[in-house]
Formats: structure tokens, C-alpha cells, sequence
């Protein structure tokens, strides 16, 4: 019998958008700064755990190892390569723009509101609400909040396994929030999951158990 959701919780990255060309375009730009992928990826993790992520960030944390970079030449760079990379999948518009007809749908995203913004309005993704959850938050306590606010049962879809273990390890049962592991088939296999999750490959098969 399908369910009946109060609201959907919907992370963004790799679940709701990507970038088509994986991050290796991101990475090649820097490769030709001098910036090796080594380098590059640690600034990334590093800016992210510090909730600040942004191109201007990581040129400002990067251009010690070449002086000759040049900071605005390098955003123009990032910049397009972003715009012409940065996608929603095809199932994203269609089932959010449906569900909200019905019920919030709010986007929970990790990261920096001043990068994350752009993605959503690049990428046209639907929405009533959007929060960026810190790293140290981590978006069970989000997810406390909205329960309290919409009710049960909630909807969460996320394709980090980490993130809907954080649920259960806060106390929310599976009648509370119904958690969804997004699989996207075009993206490399990811860590696996300590508790029991639907694993989706799309918002479809999602929609077919949350209808109600
Ligand atoms: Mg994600």
C-alpha cells in the first residue's frame, strides 16, 4: 500500500542535481594552474568541513602554491565550467514540482548557502524550503525539527548512506521518517549503510511508495 508522507526531505547533491562530468573538469582546470588533483581535493574536503566552500575561497587557499595564478582569469573559469556543467536529472522537476502540489518539499543540503544558492537556481530545482546543514549539525536535527513542525510520516531521500544512519542514530524510527538511499546509476558506488534504507535509483520508484 503506498505511503502517506507529510513532507519530503530531499538532499541536493547527487541526488537532486550533478555535475555532468563528475568533478573532473573541476579538477583539470586546476591541474593547469599548477594545482595538482591531490592538492585540490584536499582544499575542497577542508573548505566543506569548514562550511565554506566557494571558488573564491579555495583560489585564496590555493594560490600560494602558484603565484601566477591569476584569482579573476580562474573564477571566470569556475564559474562556466559550473554553469555548463551543473545539472538537475531528469526526474528531479518533474516529481518535486508534483509533490509540492501536495506537501512540503524541502531541500536539505550540506554546505555553504553562498555556493549552494546558485546550484538550485542554476538547475531550476523545485522547492518550499531550503536548509544548509553544517557538517557538524549533520541534518538529523533538521530532521527532528520538520517532524515536529509537518507531523509524521517524512519522506528523506539522500544519497549518502552516513546521512540517513544519522536519523536512526538520533532516535527516529522508520514509522517517523521513511529514509530513501538514492542510487543514481550514473555515479560511482558509495559506501553502504549500517541500517535498512529503500534504495531508489530515481525520484520515480520513490514517488511510487510515497503516494498516498
Ligand atoms: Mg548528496
Amino acid at each position: 500500500m503506498p505511503l502517506i508522507v507529510k513532507a519530503v526531505v530531499v538532499d541536493l547533491d547527487d541526488t537532486a542535481v550533478r555535475y555532468i562530468d563528475g568533478l573532473n573538469g573541476f579538477y583539470s582546470i586546476w591541474a593547469e594552474q599548477g594545482i595538482n588533483r591531490e592538492l585540490a581535493e584536499q582544499a575542497t574536503l577542508e573548505l566543506c568541513d569548514e562550511f565554506c566552500f566557494t571558488f573564491e575561497n579555495m583560489i585564496a587557499r590555493l594560490r600560494r602554491h602558484n603565484p601566477r595564478i591569476d584569482p579573476p582569469a580562474l573564477l571566470r573559469r569556475l564559474n562556466t565550467w559550473f554553469a555548463e556543467n551543473l545539472q538537475s536529472y531528469p526526474d528531479t522537476n518533474h516529481y518535486l514540482t508534483a509533490w509540492l502540489q501536495e506537501k512540503p518539499v524541502i531541500i536539505l543540503t550540506a554546505g555553504n548557502a553562498e555556493f549552494q544558492w546558485p546550484k538550485l537556481r542554476s538547475a531550476n530545482v523545485p522547492y518550499q524550503e531550503v536548509f544548509f546543514a553544517s557538517p557538524a549539525d549533520g541534518k538529523a536535527r533538521y530532521l527532528h525539527a520538520l517532524m515536529r513542525r509537518f507531523g509524521t510520516p517524512i519522506a528523506f531521500i539522500d544519497d549518502q548512506g552516513e546521512n540517513l544512519d544519522g536519523i536512526r542514530r538520533h532516535g527516529m524510527t522508520a514509522a517517523e521518517v521513511i529514509t530513501f538511499l538514492m542510487r543514481r546509476p550514473d555515479l560511482p558506488q558509495k559506501l553502504g549503510s549500517r541500517h535498512y534504507h529503500h534504495v531508489v535509483r530515481d525520484f520515480c520508484e520513490v514517488n511510487r511508495l510515497i503516494q498516498g
